[in-house]
């Protein structure tokens, strides 16, 4: 990490349509939630930064001053961490909630029965033991599948339909969430998450060590 004064700002209009965000931890380095520049903003005015982690600085430049004429500019960190009452040791080990979206990233877009990558709209949820069965909606039963494969399989287990999983499901902890929430993830914030991924995460194949 480079020291503050020497890190290169980037320059960001408010208006200019892409912008990263923030990603937020807690006073002790572990990954809280993603914000806005403009959230993060709002955390250096209160003075609620306690330290900043991202090798990434942006600089948003405000309105002109018509006292001074001069262009008001706020730099932000890509990683910071906020004051405040530490995470409790629940909010970390919550589970994130179930969506495909985020089913079909952590799955890599991978069916776990034919092995084959698909894109979002041929891919379904498959539930592993059938809701039919008694399976519930829950991470550790569902997994990506392909339209036919799902299909195939219809209302039975893998035993039952002799389909092999290819990969076991399971429930993707908060950075591994982070990961899969954000599509415009800046390769420092990557480096930060990745350290704390589940062993299990096939993400870790991917992202950098
Ligand atoms: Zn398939």
């Amino acid at each position: 990490m480079l020291p503050h004064a020497i890190r290169k700002p980037e320059l960001y209009s408010p208006h200019r349509s892409r912008r990263p965000l923030i990603l937020t931890l807690d006073v002790h380095g572990q990954p809280h939630r993603w914000v806005t520049w403009q959230h993060a903003i709002f955390y250096y005015s209160k003075n609620l930064v306690a330290w900043d982690a991202g090798e990434h600085c942006f600089t948003f430049l405000g309105g002109t001053s018509r006292l001074t004429g001069s262009r008001s500019a706020l730099t932000a960190n890509s990683i910071i961490a906020i004051k405040g009452r530490a995470l409790s040791a629940r909010s970390l080990i919550q589970t994130p909630p179930l969506s495909n979206r985020e089913l079909f990233h952590r799955d890599r877009h991978v069916c776990a029965y034919c092995g084959g990558e698909f894109s979002v709209h041929r891919l379904t949820r498959d539930h592993v033991l059938p809701v039919s069965q008694g399976g519930t909606d829950i991470w550790m039963n569902v997994v990506a599948a392909c339209r036919s494969c799902n299909q195939r399989k219809a209302g039975r287990t893998p035993e039952q339909a002799r389909m092999l999983l290819l990969y076991a499901p399971y429930v993707p902890n908060k950075a591994e969430y982070l990961i899969l929430s954000n599509r415009n993830i800046l390769a420092d914030q990557m480096d930060f998450l990745a350290r704390h991924l589940p062993a299990q995460s096939r993400w870790r194949q991917v992202a950098p060590a």
